[in-house]
């Protein structure tokens, strides 16, 4: 089963459930934290890394002595990441989505593939709980195809734990297809409510089923509650706005390190989940 982790924006406490309903889980069980522009999981986790993989993705370069400056590439490309400047042709890999359609219509073949770094990812694990997070480049703007590949590692006979990045653009799209469940992590604040309705209407796109859980559930109003209700959203948790916990988040500890008791309560989240799901 993958469930993925998802919420409207950054801050509501995303990775801290993630994190601890994976060590809850103990083993069979895999946490990928496809918030690439920012893991953070690895801090709660604290995982041997044991493998590192640089990531690339294919862009174009051009054979100057086969090019007849047709002009092909550079009219099939959507994104202006190939032109065609007096007597040369430009490739500008930044921009390039990948797609190989200047390729494909090149009619000289002066078109060849080379690589650009995207990122890197580590694998590694925790007692029985196996770890992958992707890191993408400085400078890097195209974080999908880096996520794609975190979440290749999903294993099929593990329970799978996806932290998908904040917002609703690609990359949330790219952490959350595919998954068995998406569990919205928000805080019952007007902004919080905002960005949960956003978030709600891309995951009713994909057609997961979905459950949420409110963090510092005992701060603010009743908005997020009762927009659940309308939504057929069912809350599956709520996390109280706790000293402990907030100090324990501080200095990088889990919930149920410091609170021992809260792992039942996570296990009990994830047996909400299976039952949803089956
Ligand atoms: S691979 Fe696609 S996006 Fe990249 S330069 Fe060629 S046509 Fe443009
Ligand atoms: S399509 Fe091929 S031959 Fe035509 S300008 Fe581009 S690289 Fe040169």
């Amino acid at each position: 089963m993958i469930i993925s982790i998802a919420s409207g924006k950054g801050g509501t406490g995303k990775t801290t459930v993630a994190t601890n309903l994976a060590v809850s889980l103990e083993s069979d069980v895999q946490i990928l934290d496809c918030d690439v522009e920012e893991p953070n999981a690895h801090l709660f986790i604290d995982p041997a890394i044991e493998e590192v993989i640089t990531v690339t993705t294919p862009v174009p370069q051009v054979d100057e002595e086969r090019c007849t400056l047709c002009g092909k590439c550079a009219e099939i490309c959507q994104f202006k990441a190939i032109v065609v400047i007096g007597e040369t042709v430009l490739p500008f890999h930044n921009l390039c989505h990948s797609c190989g359609g200047c390729m494909e219509v090149c009619p000289e073949e002066a078109i060849s593939e080379t690589g650009r770094e995207l990122g890197v990812i580590e694998k590694g694990h925790r007692n029985g709980l196996h770890f992958v997070h992707g890191r993408l480049r400085i400078g890097e703007a195209m974080s999908p195809p880096l996520i794609r590949r975190v979440r290749s590692f999903a294993h099929p006979d593990m329970t799978t734990i996806v932290d998908a990045p904040p917002g609703t653009s690609c990359p949330v799209i790219a952490a959350m297809k595919g998954a068995d469940f998406v569990l919205m992590v928000t805080e019952p604040t007007p902004f919080g409510l905002h960005d949960l309705k956003l978030a709600i209407e891309a995951v009713k796109l994909l057609g997961v089923p979905r459950g949420l859980v409110i963090n510092r559930a005992d701060i603010g109003d009743d908005q997020v509650r009762a927009y659940a209700e309308q939504e057929d959203l069912p809350v599956l948790m709520e996390i109280p706005f706790d000293r402990r916990i907030a100090e324990a988040y501080s200095r990088g500890k889990l919930i149920v390190e410091v609170m021992p008791d809260w792992k039942e309560k996570f296990l009990g989240l994830y047996d909400q989940i299976a039952q949803i799901v089956e």
